[in-house]
């Protein structure tokens, strides 16, 4: 215990609190909402559908504020509580390199902190998503998946560890730009391998059949002067009925992906629509955008780590004893999020503003009304809510709320006659 863990417990307090206040405000502004469908909706969403979205919101902000204690306990145990400490001390035992000492004891800790979500997963899958009609997943696709999310991130992340760790051992005080370096080529790769190599893992991708739909779209990458590796159907509803359609990859490997749920949902024009906008963030750049402000801010990260790396403070004052690279690194990124809740609203306020100009993009190069009817479906079908609480939005939602994005789209309608 020093001054560190005082401010360490401070911040944590301050963020938890933050978390938790925003949180029963969302639910108590749907709550309050609950009897009326919003003014701008009347004609398009039934009550029972917003009632269902209102009661759905406020299941899953209940099991998120459970969630985000059980996350403050474990976080508390595994550093202050001597967790970490534990899992080094252990390792250190088997007489190993102070490398494989490193990567038992993260990997340790890891496993564990994967063990200790699995009941949110289960209670959101099996119960809430199951009681409002989402999961189609069965228990053996959820233990499947769950085993092979956890294979997936140690085969992958442990060489990548193991790799900065060396780095750090052998280069010297500017460890953190080489390990900023991997980082940031590791992440490029794995965007461009995510397409072919991760998601089919998970789910099948089967190209679109040839037909309207397909013409359609086409003929909108034409027009938009788009080149991509195809058009696929995923099976999302073998585990949800959710539905989204989404661009993958990087360079020349990029796939436009669409949910069969989506695809069973919209209409043709819509469809369009939808993929107009994902295309929207394409021509805009914000993908590039995001990954150079993530770059920025992760070498920001290194930089601080690159600091505190030989202050004794930073690992008495969370609970480890001994110093070393590994539990550096293991710290930092635990810890790191209890000092920076201000972020997510920032990095929300540009998601948002990349929305608009995406909605802007698809008015401009499909129809503004089959978005806006699009939008309206797959509100009411992955029963989000109308009626956000505005601070709660304003700190969380990557997308505006429905009816500030539905106005926004109305304007470029009423524009474009
Ligand atoms: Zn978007």
């Amino acid at each position: 215990m020093n001054t560190f863990t005082v401010i360490f417990l401070f911040a944590l307090i301050v963020s938890y609190s933050i978390q938790f206040w925003l949180s029963m405000r969302q639910s108590d502004y749907v709550m309050k909402h609950r009897d009326a469908v919003p003014d701008a909706f009347k004609d398009k969403v039934s009550l029972e559908a917003h009632q269902k979205a209102a009661d759905y919101t406020i299941d899953k902000g209940k099991l998120g504020r459970i969630d985000s204690l059980i996350g403050l306990v474990f976080l508390l145990l595994i550093t202050l509580g001597g967790g970490i400490e534990y899992a080094f001390n252990l390792w250190s035992g088997f007489e190993l390199s102070t490398m494989l000492t490193g990567l038992g004891a993260v990997a340790t800790i890891i496993l564990f902190m994967t063990l200790v979500e699995v009941p949110t997963h289960v209670y959101q899958t099996f119960v809430i998503e199951e009681k409002y009609g989402f999961n189609k997943s069965t228990p053996q696709q959820f233990i499947k998946d769950q085993l092979l999310q956890l294979g997936l991130m140690l085969a992958i992340g442990l060489p990548i560890l193991a790799l900065i760790l060396w780095v750090m051992d052998s280069i010297g005080s500017l460890w953190w730009l080489w390990a900023w370096a991997i980082l940031i080529s590791f992440s490029l790769l794995m965007s461009w391998l995510f397409p072919t190599v991760i998601a089919p893992l998970f789910n099948k991708f089967t190209p679109m059949e040839d037909g309207s739909l397909k013409q359609r779209i086409q003929g909108l990458l034409a027009r938009c002067g788009f080149n991509s590796q195809g058009i696929f159907i995923m099976d999302g509803s073998k585990r949800s009925g959710h539905g989204n359609a989404y661009f993958t990859g990087l360079g020349n490997n990029k796939r436009i992906v669409f949910f069969d749920t989506l695809v069973n949902s919209l209409e043709e024009e819509e469809l369009e629509a939808v993929l107009a906008h994902e295309l929207g963030h394409f021509k805009c750049r914000h993908v590039i955008k995001m990954l150079v402000a993530s770059s920025i801010m992760s070498l920001i990260s290194l930089a601080i780590l690159g600091w505190l790396i030989d202050k004794p403070w930073f690992f008495s004052g969370l609970g480890v004893s001994e110093a070393s690279n590994a539990a550096a690194l293991l710290l930092f990124t635990l810890v790191s999020p209890v000092f920076t809740p201000f972020m997510q609203p920032i990095s929300a306020y540009f998601q948002r503003k990349f929305e608009f100009e995406a909605d802007d993009f698809a008015a401009a190069n499909a129809r503004a009304d089959k978005m806006i009817s699009g939008l309206v479906k797959l509100y009411e079908e992955n029963a989000s809510t109308l009626t956000p609480d505005p601070l709660y939005s304003a700190f969380h939602y990557s997308h505006p709320p429905a009816a500030i994005r539905i106005a926004h789209l109305e304007t470029k309608l009423a524009a474009n006659g």
